[in-house]
């Protein structure tokens, strides 16, 4: 900050400040001043001067000097309570440091040039800002409407790097802002760097908004002729979304005939194994069957007598595997060999298991006129006793409807021998 000379402004203000200060001397004169943090310029929108410049000395637009002004700084004198005016050059360097120093609550002595200058350069700065967006702020915020968009599409580069789209399932270049730009404005091979990137880009220490609060002359330039690219951007999005578009409908296209394709294949997987179930019972019947043929033979009985087992009978199966096993054993009986030793454990097994249906069970669906071939368990057995007991008393009641020749106490039980 400079001190205050012998140049024609200077000798007008120390004329001036003596005047409407209390002390002779303009070094202790000055330090009864302090700038008020108040400022004025008359912008669009803001015509009406404040009372501190309308009352000032020299009136609007003048410094206390007499010397022409468009910024306005208060100043006040706090011995006497005198406000003045003065412009950016006047404004005293201890009058800067009194407002800031009351502000932190140090003493002004402590408070560097650099403050000082900091303080006039932050609200000169806004001060032009304000001004700025007072005349431009909404033709500036119509022209950047709907305009970043255009940006990415035109001022945005491509890095080579994919990404994969889940929504779409494809692949689309990754697009970072430019940030140089590429010739010269007007110019045909003109590429300007993102209108964004520079205006108000967070990752941008820079951007002009944070930075000076209002574009620079490139950055209108380059946003008025970027709107000018609207239409022409509406359509290539218009034919981006018609892309888009038939993509998803692709997507659910083949869903549709994945899905189908899927619930064929279950199908004929169920139908597989209903015709697996089918050959499978057949070969159970014919085991079945073959099994107890060899009831006909003489040796066959005799063999089973010798191992202390009542004739062996397909009925005495449970499932498929004890079916085939007793099938393999009647196989060697019938020929009149003896049982291996792990075989005889096995019959043992089958013949002592509890699902097992018992010979008297056996002989009473014999008995009650019914067929029985296994593999069958105990307890269908029973069932199968219960449907033919019903069957029978269903006759008796049309014929004879009194005597019943079973009572429910004589019927065979499931025990477990
Ligand atoms: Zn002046």
């Amino acid at each position: 900050m400079r001190k205050l000379g012998n140049g024609h402004w200077d000798r007008k203000l120390i004329e001036r400040m003596l005047e409407i200060s209390i002390s002779p001397d303009i070094d202790e004169a000055l330090k009864e001043w302090k700038a008020t943090g108040e400022c004025w310029w008359p912008s669009l929108g803001n015509t009406n001067p404040p009372e501190w410049v309308r009352e000032s000395r020299t009136g609007v637009g003048y410094c206390l000097c007499g010397h022409a002004i468009y910024y306005h700084f208060a100043i006040e004198n706090t011995e006497n309570g005198t406000k003045e005016c003065v412009g950016s050059d006047h404004i005293n360097a201890y009058m800067i440091a009194r407002a800031i120093a009351d502000e932190l609550g140090v003493a002004p002595e402590t408070i560097s040039d650099d403050k000082i200058a900091d303080w006039i350069k932050v609200r000169v700065k806004n001060m032009k800002a304000d001004a700025w967006w007072e005349e431009n702020g909404d033709w500036w915020n119509e022209m950047i409407d709907g305009l970043r968009p255009v940006d990415q599409w035109l001022n945005w580069k491509k890095t080579g790097e994919l990404e994969y789209d889940s929504v779409y399932r494809w692949n689309i270049e990754k697009k970072i802002p430019r940030k140089r730009a590429e010739g010269k404005f007007g110019e045909r091979n003109y590429q300007m760097a993102s209108v964004f990137w520079r205006w108000d880009n967070p990752e941008n220490s820079r951007n002009q908004m944070a930075s000076r609060g209002y574009p620079n002359d490139a950055l209108i330039a380059d946003v008025t002729f970027l709107s000018f690219k609207k239409p022409a951007y509406l359509e290539h999005e218009k034919s981006q979304n018609k892309r888009r578009l038939n993509r998803l409908e692709q997507i659910r296209l083949d869903e549709a005939a994945r899905l189908e394709r899927q619930k064929r294949m279950a199908e004929e997987r169920k139908e597989r194994e209903r015709l697996r179930q089918i050959q499978l019972k057949k070969h159970e019947e014919n085991r079945a069957l073959a099994l107890d043929e060899f009831q006909q033979s003489m040796t066959f009985r005799k063999m089973c007598k010798f191992y202390g087992s009542p004739t062996i009978i397909s009925a005495y199966a449970y499932d498929s595997a004890s079916l085939m096993r007793l099938r393999n054993f009647a196989d060697t009986l019938a020929k009149g060999e003896q049982l291996e030793d792990y075989a005889l454990t096995q019959l043992a097994s089958i013949m002592s298991n509890k699902r097992r249906v018992t010979e008297k069970q056996v002989k009473f669906i014999k008995d009650l006129g019914g067929e029985i071939r296994g593999p069958i368990t105990r307890k269908e057995a029973s069932a199968y006793i219960e449907t033919l007991l019903a069957e029978r008393d269903g006759r008796d009641a049309e014929a004879e409807p009194t005597n019943q020749p079973y009572s429910l106490s004589e019927r065979p039980q499931n025990r477990s021998d």
